[in-house]
C-alpha cells in the first residue's frame, strides 16, 4: 500500500552489540515535503538515514520508498533516492567533472542528457569554476558540494542528505540550504541536520531524535510554541525607572521582570512572559503611548537544549505519573 507517502517508517530498530542505535521509529513523509531529523551526536539520525537509503538492514521493523520495501527491493529504491552520506568516501585521484560522468553512467543516465544533468548540478552546486580540478586538492566545503551534485545528478524523487552543511563555510551554508528549499515542492527532501536553526530555516517538519527514539515530530513553529514559556523577552528603554516598573507590574501576561540600570537614561527589561504569550507588542505600544525611547525589543529563541530540556522533562512527568 503506497497512499501518497514518499516514506513510511514503522517500528525500524537498529541494535548494534545489543544496544538500540535506534529504537522502534515509526513516521512518515508526504511527497513533496522539506523534514528534517534533528538531534545531538549520537541521537541515531545517521543510521536511520543509511537504512533508508537501502544501505543498511534494520534489526526489526520496515520502510518502504515510494511503495518499495528499501531492504528486499533495494535496487528500486535506490534509483528513486539521491543519498549523500556523512563523511561521503570520494575518488580523490578525479576530477571534478570525471566523477560526476562515472557517478552518473552508474546510475543509470547517459548520452546529452547525462551531459545535460551534469552541466546543471555543476552550476546548482556552485562547482562550475572547478569542474576539472582534481578532487583530492579541494577543501572540505568543495567536496561536501560534490556530494551534493552526486546526490541530485539523476533528478531523484528522494533527496537524502546527511548533514549537508557540515564543514561550510556561512556562504557556503546559505547557498546551500536556498539549495535545498528549492528543492522542496518538486522534490522530497530528507535532511539530518545537529543544528536547530538549520531545520527552522529549511523544513516543513522536523522529526527531534533523541537517543534513538522520536521525541516529537511538528512543524519548527510549533515546536517553538511548545518551549515559547521559555521564550525570554529583553528591552532597553529610556523612561523613568518608577514609571517603567509601575507599567510592567500592570501588564498582563507577565510571570516575571528583571530591571537593571544601563547606561545614560537607559534601563534593561528582563521579563519572562506567561506559557506563549509574546510580550513585544504590549511593550513596544507602551513606549510609543508615553514617548519613551525604545533601542532595543527581542525575544529569545529556544535552542536546542531547551527543546531537549523541556521534552525529556514531559516524558520524566508521564512516566512518573
Ligand atoms: P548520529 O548520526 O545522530 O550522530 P548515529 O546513527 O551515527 O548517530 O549513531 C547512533 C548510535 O549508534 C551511536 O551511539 C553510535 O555510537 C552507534 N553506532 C553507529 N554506528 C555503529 C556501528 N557501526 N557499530 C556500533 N555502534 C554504532
Ligand atoms: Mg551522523
Amino acid at each position: 500500500m503506497n497512499d501518497g507517502a514518499m516514506i513510511e517508517a514503522s517500528g525500524l530498530t537498529k541494535r548494534y552489540a545489543g544496544h538500540p542505535a535506534i529504537d522502534d521509529l515509526s513516521f512518515t513523509v508526504a511527497r513533496g515535503e522539506i523534514v528534517g531529523i534533528l538531534g545531538p551526536n549520537g541521537a541515531g539520525k545517521s543510521t536511520t538515514l543509511r537504512i533508508l537509503a537501502g544501505y543498511l538492514p534494520a534489526t526489526s521493523g520496515f520502510a518502504r520508498v515510494a511503495g518499495f520495501d528499501v531492504f528486499s527491493q533495494s535496487l528500486e529504491v535506490r534509483r528513486r533516492i539521491g543519498y549523500m552520506p556523512e563523511n561521503n568516501p570520494l575518488h580523490l585521484d578525479l576530477r571534478v567533472r570525471e566523477y560526476l560522468l562515472f557517478r552518473a553512467r552508474l546510475k543509470g543516465l547517459g548520452g546529452r542528457r547525462m551531459r545535460e544533468r551534469i552541466d546543471c548540478v555543476l552550476e546548482q552546486c556552485d562547482l562550475a569554476d572547478v569542474r576539472h580540478s582534481m578532487i583530492g586538492q579541494l577543501s572540505l566545503g568543495y567536496r561536501q558540494r560534490i556530494g551534493l551534485a552526486d546526490a541530485l545528478v539523476h533528478e531523484p524523487e528522494l533527496i537524502i542528505l546527511d548533514e549537508p552543511t557540515l564543514g561550510l563555510d556561512p556562504n557556503q551554508i546559505r547557498a546551500v540550504r536556498q539549495l535545498i528549499k528549492d528543492l522542496g515542492g518538486y522534490h522530497t527532501v530528507l535532511i539530518s541536520t545537529h543544528i536547530l536553526p538549520e531545520a527552522e530555516m529549511t523544513c516543513q517538519r522536523v522529526l527531534i531524535l533523541h537517543e534513538g527514539r522520536i521525541l516529537a515530530a511538528d512543524s519548527p513553529e510549533n515546536l517553538q510554541q511548545h518551549v515559547g514559556s521559555r521564550g525570554q523577552v529583553t528591552a532597553e528603554i529610556a523612561a523613568p525607572a518608577a514609571a517603567l516598573r509601575e507599567f510592567l507590574e500592570g501588564l498582563d501576561g507577565v510571570a516575571h521582570f528583571n530591571v537593571a540600570p544601563l547606561d545614560g537614561e537607559f534601563l534593561r527589561c528582563a521579563l519572562t512572559p506567561l506559557p506563549g504569550l509574546d510580550l513585544r507588542p504590549a511593550l513596544f505600544a507602551a513606549v510609543r503611548d508615553r514617548g519613551w525611547t525604545l533601542r532595543e525589543l527581542t525575544r529569545s529563541r529556544p535552542t536546542l537544549e531547551d527543546i531537549f530540556v523541556h521534552m525529556t522533562r514531559d516524558i520524566q512527568e508521564e512516566e512518573a505519573g
